[in-house]
Order: C-alpha cells, then structure tokens, then sequence
C-alpha cells in the first residue's frame, strides 16, 4: 500500500461531504485502512444524521425476513454459483403455494415483515405462474412485503414472455410485488461479466430493470459482489455506474457489497479478507453519496467484521435472515439471533431498531 502524502486535500473534501471522481477513488483506496474508515464514518454520519427525528446517526437498523428461493433450476450457469440445478437434478425443485406458506407462517411467528423472493432463470415458469404466486401472496399475507425478483430474473421473464419490461415489471407490481433486490449486480462492468456469468444479463440490461422499477414508483437495493476477477477499477466503475442510475432515478435505498464465496463454486479465487471488504465498503460509502443506507454484510465476514463494519459507513446489519440458501452453499456458515444483533449495536453505544423495506421503524 503506498502512502500518498498529497491526500490531505482530497480527505478534507470528503470530510465536507463533497462529491468525488473515479480518480479521486482510487487514491482513496490507497489510503491507510483506518484514515478511509474514518472518512466513511463521517459520510454515514452526514447522509443519517437528519433521519428518524435528529437521530439517525445513533440508530442502528436491520430487518425481520425471510429468503425464499422459488426455485433452484436455472440455465445460466453462473461460475460463482453453487445453488442451481437442471430439471434433471434428483433434488432441483419449484415451490408450491403451501411450502411457500408454510414459510411465511413461521416467519410470520417470529415477528417478520418480508420475503426476500428469488429464484433461478427457470426456462419454462410462463408469466401466468408468477402472476399467480404473486396474486395468492398478496390476497393470503397483505402485511407482508414481497421484495422479490432481481434485474436478471427480469431480463430472463423478457426473454421467455417476449414482452417489454415495462410491461412485465408492471403486471407484477399490481399483482403485489413491493419492492426489487439488487441481486445478480454483480460487477456492472461488461468484460467482468462475460468472466463469471456469459448468459446473465449484462450491465446496461441490469440497469435498464432498475431504471424502469424506478419509474415505476418500485424501490429497490444495489449490491456489489467482489473478489474474483475483477481489478479495483472494475469496482469503483461499478460504483459509477450505480450512483449515476442513482442520480437518474432515485430508487436505490440502499447499498449491499459482500466478497465472494468460493466454496462448491466453479470459479477460483483467493479469500477476500476483512481488510479488503472493509476498504471497499468505505470506500462505496464516500462514492455513493446519493444512497441514504449501506449495509454491513455479516452474513459473509462474521458478526466481528460484521459489527465493525458499522464504523465503516455502514449503519444497517441487513437481515436477520432465517433462511438463506444461496451464499451459504458456497461456504457461509454465520447466523445470528435478534438478541445477538441487539448486543452487537448496544456495544457501539447506538440503538438497535427494526425496519421495514423502506427503512421506516417498526419497533
Ligand atoms: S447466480 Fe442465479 S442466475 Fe446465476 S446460476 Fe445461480 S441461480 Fe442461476
């Protein structure tokens, strides 16, 4: 790491919440660990402080929800994925109406607000079938939100409907879908993509989705996943790209970067350590400066890293998820409880609270 004894400008403009260039980013990605975590601190502090009555910089958010993959087959073959399986798989599955509700009661005992609902790229579900999962949830469990379906299963129901997002993206809303993951995110840098994951859509397509919920009134997250074949200009790119969708739109409520997991997965790459998530998620914070929430992704760098990570730009722990498939099969084993993430918070001097979707209190 080369020390740049010049950067003292450039710290001073991120203190003052100025906007930075993919050039400026770079420098501070080069800065020491620490200095850039306490500049990224600041910036939480400065996009939260005027939340939740004057105290959004001491309130510490997470959500109540549960993942449900609707179905593990998927034709896209993603070399960083080991979740998906052929219709030929003695134990791929599409899930009916009563598994899915068998989810959301227990869910629904816990106290949970959502279902994170995302599937494979199935090549033969018709929109009818959607519709229909759509329409049940919404007449069976009004209370809860659907945040369901990323870019590239939207791009994928283009190919197999041969209708316009537009359209699709809009039929699905009226039938009760609330909000979008930013999942298959991804890098949204085109000679990346085509690496890792050839058939899924590509960045403008990933971004076209996110364009038309946005101007649909649906809201939604932005994610990065890093650590694979990608360079650190690869990633501040994708930053660009998000922040400028961001200034066109306006949807995004939130940012989620975690490292990738290489277990059972196709694709090679060496661990990507705390220190690095940390840098990338401070620095994703200072470039983000249009999106109020980022957050800290326990789920793959432990409650440890997880809860520091909170003094580096993130103020959300995301989801106390009570099921996760997708990461996990790919090496991730950490779990936490309400009362874990209650002492993990408090230990910070800052207050625990519930949120919903829209990053509205609950509790
Ligand atoms: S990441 Fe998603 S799209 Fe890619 S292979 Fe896995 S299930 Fe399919």
């Amino acid at each position: 790491m080369i020390y740049d004894p010049t950067a003292d400008d450039l710290k001073r403009k991120v203190w003052q919440g100025e906007r930075i260039d993919a050039e400026e980013a770079m420098r501070l990605y080069r800065l020491p660990l620490s200095e850039l975590g306490s500049l990224a601190d600041r910036r939480r502090q400065i996009a939260k402080a005027d939340q939740y009555n004057g105290k959004g910089d001491e309130i510490v958010t997470y959500i109540l929800d549960r993942n449900i993959n609707y179905t593990n087959i998927c034709n896209v073959y993603c070399k960083f994925c080991a979740f998906y399986r052929t219709e030929k798989d003695l134990d791929s599955y599409v899930i009916s109406h009563e598994e899915l509700d068998g989810k959301i009661d227990e869910m629904l005992e816990v106290g949970g607000s959502q279902i994170l609902l995302q599937g494979g790229h199935h090549p033969k579900l018709n929109m009818d079938w959607y519709l229909d999962l759509l329409t049940h949830l919404e007449e069976k469990y009004p209370q809860v939100n659907v945040h369901g379906f990323s870019p590239s299963e939207f791009v994928h129901f283009r190919e197999v409907f041969g209708l316009p997002l537009q359209e699709i993206i809009g039929k699905f809303q009226e039938a009760g879908l609330g909000s979008i993951p930013g999942g298959g995110g991804e890098i949204l840098v085109d000679k990346v993509r085509k690496r890792i994951s050839p058939l899924k859509a590509m960045s403008d397509e990933w971004l076209e989705v996110m364009d038309t919920a946005h101007r649909l009134g649906l809201n939604s997250s932005a994610t990065m996943m890093f650590g694979h074949v990608e360079s650190v200009e690869d990633r501040i790119e994708h930053l660009d790209r998000i922040r400028v969708q961001q200034d066109r739109s306006g949807g995004f409520t939130a940012f989620i970067c975690w490292t990738f997991q290489s277990e059972n997965t196709r694709l090679k790459a060496p661990p990507c350590g705390a220190n690095e998530y940390l840098r990338m998620l401070a620095l994703s914070r200072i470039y983000l400066d249009n999106i109020d929430n980022a957050q800290s992704s326990w789920v793959t760098q432990g409650l440890e890293i997880g809860q520091i990570a909170l003094t580096y730009g993130a103020n959300d722990l995301g989801s106390i998820m009570m099921e996760e498939n997708v990461v996990s099969q790919a090496g991730t084993v950490y779990h936490m409880k309400e009362n874990d993430m209650h002492r993990l918070i408090h230990d910070l001097g800052c207050e625990p609270r519930r949120r919903n979707n829209w990053y509205q209190l609950l509790n």
